[in-house]
């Protein structure tokens, strides 16, 4: 049976594990926000599907299923399973994407790498994910393609199937046109774009520099766009932006462009939060802790996530002010993901190397700085420190949104309000008004937000708080499948009365 939604993602929606039953599936154990994200959306189609890829080096083997169906609490929907080879996985995922891509995505020209690009092989991939997606779609379904290394799906979509309508959405920044021309395949990525009937982002600034981008390499023109909403213009923050654009005219058709932030299921991680023995660990870790504050940091293992910087300005704190050794223990969260990527392994030898430093030059045998750990924990586990914690500190250095400081508003009692310090460079720094406001490149700024934080009085943590608290609720995982939902019936509807528009769309 086809399906009227179909979501093309990368990763599949569980991880297979081999049982001695046969396999099973799980949930993914990987830290990913996106995933759950977007299984909530299956239950609102009449038929969901969903495409990813999985590795097989035989791809003509007759016990390879490409297609399985799952039944969850979702409902029935199936998951199309796109063979790549594992030369294929490197090349499309691991060199293309993560080795060129990422990095301009985040603004890092200087770890950009364009030479081991196999842009054929990426181009087939893509191709090979938009012919998965057609073959499970009805004609006139809503395909959703998510993130930047499926750039190139929409355009081969469009081909396939004409009358779909096919929506992008961006789960990282989308850069400013200068650092985003750097890629050589820069026109053939927005033509791409541009053959959609939506492009998605988490705000304001990075939908406007995705227009720059479109009117620096193409005849697009921006025919509509609104004042920034309030709830989407935080106090003061960098990636403010006071203008949304709504769309582009390209070749005759219109491109909507869409800013709609994800958010976490504020209800769920509170509820975790509160639950007994959340309650139990949560008194366990405060006892543990004594009169000594604890500060949490929460990320993955990546250059981008700005954890030296935030190593740096715990070093320097304890440096500048004496009086809180004993008294204060930073929590560094940095999940080590990709470790057999070059960049990856790295940043984590500097993290261990930063640590041992701090620790070595601060620490006692009761009391050690820095708690460095590098394996994920699990969400249940996480809802505990992020209620035991005094204060978080997410310090990105370039960040799509930023999950982690949403669920730490959610997850927090107001008795105990504790404060978020949040990099301006997070997306997120635009959703959630309250938070104490950091320019991670500074020093400065760095250090002014810890004094900030240990000298905060209670009414105003309280204050702050509450407007966390009141802005991540708003901005919940609900409020984005909604907006997406309502978003896709706008355009399917458009779509079927301008079905002739799709005639002038260009070919790929
Ligand atoms: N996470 C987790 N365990 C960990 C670290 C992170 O479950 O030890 C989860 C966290 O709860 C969040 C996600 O991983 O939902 C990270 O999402 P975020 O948007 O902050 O960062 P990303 O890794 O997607 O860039």
């Amino acid at each position: 049976m086809k399906s009227d939604l179909v979501i093309v993602y990368h990763r599949q929606p569980y991880e297979e594990v081999e049982t001695e039953t046969g396999i099973a599936y799980r949930e993914n154990s990987s830290p990913n926000g996106i995933v759950p994200s977007l299984k909530g959306f299956l239950g609102h189609a009449n038929r969901g599907a969903w495409v990813a890829w999985k590795e097989a080096e035989d791809t003509s083997n007759p016990d390879f299923a490409p297609v399985i169906e799952i039944s969850d609490s979702f409902g029935t929907y199936n998951v199309s399973r796109l063979p790549l080879t594992k030369e294929q996985v490197r090349s499309f995922y691991h060199v293309t994407s993560k080795e060129a891509f990422w990095p301009i995505l985040h603004g890092f020209k200087e770890r950009y790498n364009y030479d081991p690009v196999d842009w054929p092989t990426f181009r087939s991939v893509n191709w090979a994910f938009a012919e998965a997606a057609a073959e499970q779609a009805t004609d006139d379904a809503v395909i959703w393609v998510h993130d930047y290394n499926l750039w190139l799906v929409p355009s081969y979509l469009r081909q396939l199937k004409p009358d779909a309508t096919i929506c992008f959405f961006h789960h990282t920044p989308f850069p400013s046109a200068d650092m985003f021309n750097v890629l050589p395949w820069r026109k053939e990525i927005v033509k791409s774009l541009l053959a959609c009937d939506s492009v998605g982002f988490h705000i304001p600034r990075y939908a406007q520099n995705f227009v720059a981008v479109a009117r620096s390499l193409t005849s697009a023109k921006l025919i509509e766009e609104e004042m920034t909403s309030a709830a989407l213009a935080a106090t003061g923050v960098a990636l403010n932006d006071r203008i949304t654009p709504l769309a582009l005219e390209y070749a005759g058709a219109r491109v909507n462009v869409h800013t709609s932030p994800v958010g976490v299921n504020y209800n769920y991680v509170a509820d975790l939060a509160c639950a007994p023995e959340v309650a139990d660990h949560v008194r366990s870790i405060r006892a543990d802790l004594g009169d000594c504050k604890l500060c949490l940091s929460v990320s993955r293992t990546d250059y981008t996530k700005g954890n030296i910087e935030q190593l740096e300005a715990f070093e320097r704190l304890l440096t500048r002010r004496p009086e809180l050794r004993g008294k204060v223990k930073l929590m560094l969260v940095s999940v080590g993901a990709n470790r057999n990527m070059t960049a990856y392994a790295e940043i984590q030898e500097r993290i261990e190397a930063l640590t041992g430093r701090i620790n070595g030059s601060f620490g006692s045998l009761e009391w050690q700085p820095v708690a460095l750990i590098s394996n994920a924990i699990p969400l249940a586990q996480l809802v505990a420190y992020y209620r035991a914690a005094d204060f978080a500190s997410i310090t990105p250095l370039a960040d799509g949104l930023n999950l982690v400081a949403s669920e730490f508003c959610a997850a927090r009692d107001i008795d105990h309000p504790g404060a978020l310090i949040l990099s301006e460079f997070a997306g997120c720094a635009v959703m959630l008004e309250g938070a104490v406001p950091v320019n991670p490149f500074s020093h400065a700024s760095m250090d002014a937000a810890l004094d900030q934080v240990f000298s905060m009085t209670r009414d105003e943590a309280l204050a702050r708080m509450i407007a966390l608290k009141r802005s991540a609720k708003y901005w919940d995982i609900q409020a984005w499948t909604q907006a997406e939902l309502a978003h896709f019936q706008t355009l399917r509807a458009a779509h079927q009365a301008n079905v002739n528009l799709t005639d002038t769309r260009p070919a790929a």
